[in-house]
């Protein structure tokens, strides 16, 4: 198909109710494409009131909904996985229109995302409950798990196809119905997720779908709305503790997915080449736009010229420019903002005293560019090192002890994901035991699995998606209190 068709072929309304309309004010917003920062299309732009229509939809589809059979509910997320796949190579052309990152990139982000609709066809059917015995014998104890109710979703445009079906996924396990707010960059998966949805037979209401270009206008109101009992968000820290502490007063459930400052640890005992290939994973996933993206290395210093030789050597051969040239490994970033902060980080980091090997620079064109850049030697005062970096840029620290690398990596007020490289099974666990986070990858660059439970601590989250925890996170645990039978 072409580029023009596939971006034709989505409907760029509102999904409220089981049907596609436009916002009551009939206002649209543009999606660019970062890569050429050309028009797509236009969207829909909700307002305040279409967002409330979607949230009264939800509402009243969630008695019904959640009496489905949990067959009836995995079948339906089974259909919709199937569909994903046979449809792979459209969807992740059109999520390389509308993100930017490389086709070989969207086509595996199309088969992670495909896959929490397989997983959680299979964890639908296996929300089970308890029944015990009082501890002195007098009683019984029963217990149920049951859906928690219209939900909130909200998602970022790094993982647009993946971060909803992540979401939708255990929400339509559970038996929940939902209002989901894709992010305004890359609102085109979310949309042609949906009508997946639909045609895998989801009934109307289950799931609806709000474009915005105003999120704090159009969007927030909901989180006061005492309809809504649960929001699931992935996106920044700010964001995150601002829609949190909205959404205290309603007492509703909450998952944070939000942002992280992965250290990448490289011990001196381990393959070098090994903790390279992980490198270039663990960073330029999506140039580097990714919330499990190393975001500091660290490493021995008697492997460190080793280390970032050959990693500058890597970064250097990397191929820049627009996704839908098959050739191309690395998009743009998502906007001007986004470069101009990688840039400033970069420009403070040199002045501190940072040494380039590779890259270091913006790329001239329409798109946002930049280039894969390693720097050593980068001080403790950069902001590089606290900040989350959200580009392609690996800054290079060294430590001397396992200590020194452990404080090193806790020393941040995230813990989305930690990455250590070392040939000691003993040392792996000891450190994992010890570094701060919700995930760490052993000599493995990447993490992500359906069947895991992903998410952090400190300021990069609350809950888990993924896994059979990620069902949980929808589900509420009622408890019943029985006599001991006579
Ligand atoms: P963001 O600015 O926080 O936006 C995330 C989503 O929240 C978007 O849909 C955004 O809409 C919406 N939003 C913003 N303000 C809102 C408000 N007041 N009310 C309701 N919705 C609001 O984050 P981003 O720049 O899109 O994504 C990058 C961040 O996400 C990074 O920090 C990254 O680490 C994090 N992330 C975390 C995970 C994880 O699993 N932990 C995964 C992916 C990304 P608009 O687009 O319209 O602003």
């Amino acid at each position: 198909m072409s580029l023009e068709t596939i971006v034709a072929n989505i409907d760029k309304r509102l999904l409220i109710d089981g049907a596609w309309r436009p916002a009551v004010s009939r206002r649209t917003f543009e999606v660019q494409d970062p890569s050429t920062q050309q028009v797509l299309c236009v969207v829909a732009d909700a307002g305040v009131e279409d967002a409330l229509a979607a949230l009264d939809a939800a509402s009243e589809r969630q008695a019904s909904w959640r009496q489905t059979p949990p067959r009836q509910r995995g079948d339906i997320l089974r259909r919709a996985y199937e569909i994903i796949t046979d449809r792979t190579e459209d969807l992740a052309l059109l999520m390389t229109l509308e993100s930017g990152k490389p086709q070989s990139e969207a086509r595996s982000e199309v088969a992670y995302a495909a896959e929490f609709f397989r997983w959680f066809s299979e964890e639908a059917v296996r929300i089970g409950g308890g029944y015990a015995t009082s501890p002195d014998g007098s009683g019984r104890i029963v217990t149920m798990r049951q859906p928690v109710g219209p939900c909130l979703l909200i998602t970022p445009w790094n993982f647009p196809l993946a971060m909803g079906t992540r979401k939708i996924g255990p929400a339509v396990a559970a038996g929940c119905t939902m209002v989901i707010k894709p992010a305004e960059q890359t609102p085109l998966s979310t949309l042609a997720l949906a009508s997946i949805l639909m045609e895998a037979g989801l009934p109307a209401g289950v799931l609806n779908v709000i474009t915005t270009s105003e999120p704090s206008v159009a969007f927030e109101p909901l989180i006061g709305n005492q309809a809504v009992r649960k929001l699931s968000f992935t996106g920044s820290t700010p964001v995150g503790q601002h829609l949190l502490r909205l959404g205290a007063d309603n007492v509703i459930r909450t998952s944070l997915e939000l942002g992280g400052n992965a250290p990448f640890l490289v011990f001196e005992d381990t393959d070098i080449d090994v903790a390279v290939d992980g490198a270039m994973l663990a960073k330029m996933r999506n140039a580097g736009q990714s919330c499990i993206a190393a975001n500091r290395f660290l490493v021995h210093a008697s492997v460190v010229d080793d280390f970032a030789s050959r990693l500058a050597e890597r970064m250097g051969r990397l191929q820049v420019g627009r996704g839908t040239r098959p050739e191309v490994q690395v998009g743009p970033l998502i906007d001007a903002q986004a470069r101009t902060k990688v840039a400033a980080l970069v420009a403070e980091a040199v002045d501190h005293g940072a040494r380039v090997l590779a890259g270091g620079r913006s790329l001239p064109g329409d798109g946002h560019f930049y280039e894969p850049t390693v720097l050593t030697g980068v001080p403790e005062a950069a902001r590089l090192t606290t900040t989350e970096i959200f580009g392609p840029v690996a800054p290079i620290s060294t430590f001397e002890t396992e200590e020194e690398a452990i404080r090193g990596a806790n020393a941040t007020q995230y813990g989305l994901v930690a990455y250590l490289y070392t040939n000691d099974l003993n040392r792996a666990i000891r450190v994992s035991e010890r570094i701060e986070t919700g995930m760490v990858g052993i000599n493995q660059g990447i993490v992500s699995n359906a069947a895991a439970p992903f998410g952090g601590i400190k300021q990069s989250g609350l809950g888990r998606e993924g896994g059979s925890e990620g069902v949980n996170e929808f589900l509420e645990t009622k408890y019943l209190a029985l006599s001991a039978p006579t």
